[in-house]
């Protein structure tokens, strides 16, 4: 009752249902075989709403099952070294990483960066799947901390299928889902081996979680540097701080 009261006149007006017999302070007194039918439109309308407001984002995270594998501060607690790169992986799965390509398309920096990586030079766009998979500025990291077990975890998880998208891949290295099949031995653990110590290196984690955390708190850094110095010198009020909007959000979930 205390959500129809401070809801209902706000729904009825989103839905475009002001024939609707509520009243803000009258709707309690409708008999209640009345109340029941319009509370179902209304309610039905409300649906109608939110379902034609999601975001193709929250489509994505959804459809890649990201939710089986949550990364919060309650799932891993505190992660010296890696606190950041599991802060990255959340916000990458929810797409709130500004990507050259898209601080190109909102001119922070120079148009020719939307076709363009700036960081390795590459006629493509930059963003999470080159990142992830292809920049050749971070292929010596790339290789120390992904390499073996990307390319092995990816053709296990991606056995019969056709022609799998980088976006598949990227969705399946940032601990989703394609098609009922993740990356084993992805989801969060501070140790798997017997003899790996209480405290292992941060540089040799041993689940996926933090082997793709370590590599984007090393990546994305150093990349949110190069971007820095390509900042567009327009006026201050059109110029985005890509370090408040690259680095600065909640880690978690
Ligand atoms: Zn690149």
């Amino acid at each position: 009752m205390r959500w129809l009261r401070t809801q209902i006149g706000r729904h009825r007006r989103r839905a475009g249902m002001p024939h609707l017999v509520f009243d803000d302070d009258g709707w309690e007194r409708l008999p209640p075989k009345q109340m029941a039918q319009s509370l179902i439109q209304l309610v039905w309308a409300r649906e109608k709403v939110l379902k034609a407001n999601v975001n193709p984002t929250f489509t994505k995270y959804v459809g890649s099952a990201f939710v089986k594998n949550r990364l919060t501060s309650m799932t891993t607690g505190s992660v010296p070294m890696l606190n950041q790169g599991l802060s990255l992986i959340v916000r990458a799965r929810a797409g709130a990483i500004w990507w050259a390509f898209k601080l190109a398309l909102t001119r922070k920096i120079h148009a020719r960066y939307r076709t363009a990586c700036p960081c390795c030079g590459a006629s493509e766009p930059e963003n999470l799947d080159h990142v992830m998979l292809r920049c050749a500025k971070w292929n010596d990291l790339r290789v120390i901390m992904l390499e073996g077990w990307m390319t092995d975890s990816l053709t296990r998880c991606l056995d019969g299928v056709e022609n799998p998208t980088d976006t598949i891949k990227t969705i399946l290295l940032l601990g989703g889902e394609h098609n009922g099949r993740s990356i084993r031995r992805w989801p969060f653990h501070w140790r798997l081996e017997p003899n790996a110590g209480e405290n292992p290196p941060p540089g040799a984690p041993e689940c996926g979680c933090l082997r793709v955390a370590a590599y984007l708190a090393t990546v994305i850094p150093a990349r949110a540097a190069i971007i820095r110095a390509l900042r567009t010198p327009v006026g201050a009020a059109g110029r985005a701080d890509v370090t408040n909007s690259s680095e600065s959000q909640s880690s978690d979930e």
